[in-house]
């Protein structure tokens, strides 16, 4: 079978961009610069320095969460997005972008309300979403990739 899964993300450790195959998560992807564990069960933070390159080198869809440390709704949708993470490693990608201290991407795509998210295939938006996503309405967002 031709498992074409991959994922490019960057290391939370040193901020090594690194080039994980989804299908061996299960064999616990190591930075290929520190070597330090590269965890895709749980969300990716992404800046405006890497969101160009795990968007688009991404061959799964990728759900960016526009988020502020200061917004209620967002700290809502924090456990949601940990729990699509954990269960859908390696089928989606689960990116938070922190509007703040990234600006640049937040100007680039015209957000204007958080937490809003945007599911991205290829390096392209094909959806979103303002505002807090309902629990039941999250994973149908994800499919509508
Ligand atoms: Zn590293």
């Amino acid at each position: 079978m031709n498992d074409n899964r991959k994922a490019t993300v960057a290391c939370p450790f040193c901020a090594t961009l690194n080039r994980v195959d989804l299908s061996r998560i299960a064999q616990h992807p190591k930075c290929g610069k520190c070597g330090k564990p590269i965890l895709l069960d749980r969300p990716i933070a992404v800046s405006d320095a890497t969101f160009e390159r795990v968007t688009a080198d991404t061959t799964v869809p990728v759900l960016v969460d526009f988020y502020a440390d200061w917004c209620g709704p967002c700290k809502m949708m924090a456990p949601l997005l940990d729990d699509v993470a954990r269960r859908r490693a390696g089928e989606v990608l689960i990116a938070k972008l922190d509007t703040d201290r990234n600006p640049a991407t937040g100007m680039r795509f015209g957000i204007r309300g958080i937490p809003t998210m945007i599911l991205f295939r290829g390096g392209q938006e094909i959806a979103r979403r303002v505002g807090a996503v309902p629990p039941k309405d999250l994973d149908a967002f994800v499919n509508s990739a």
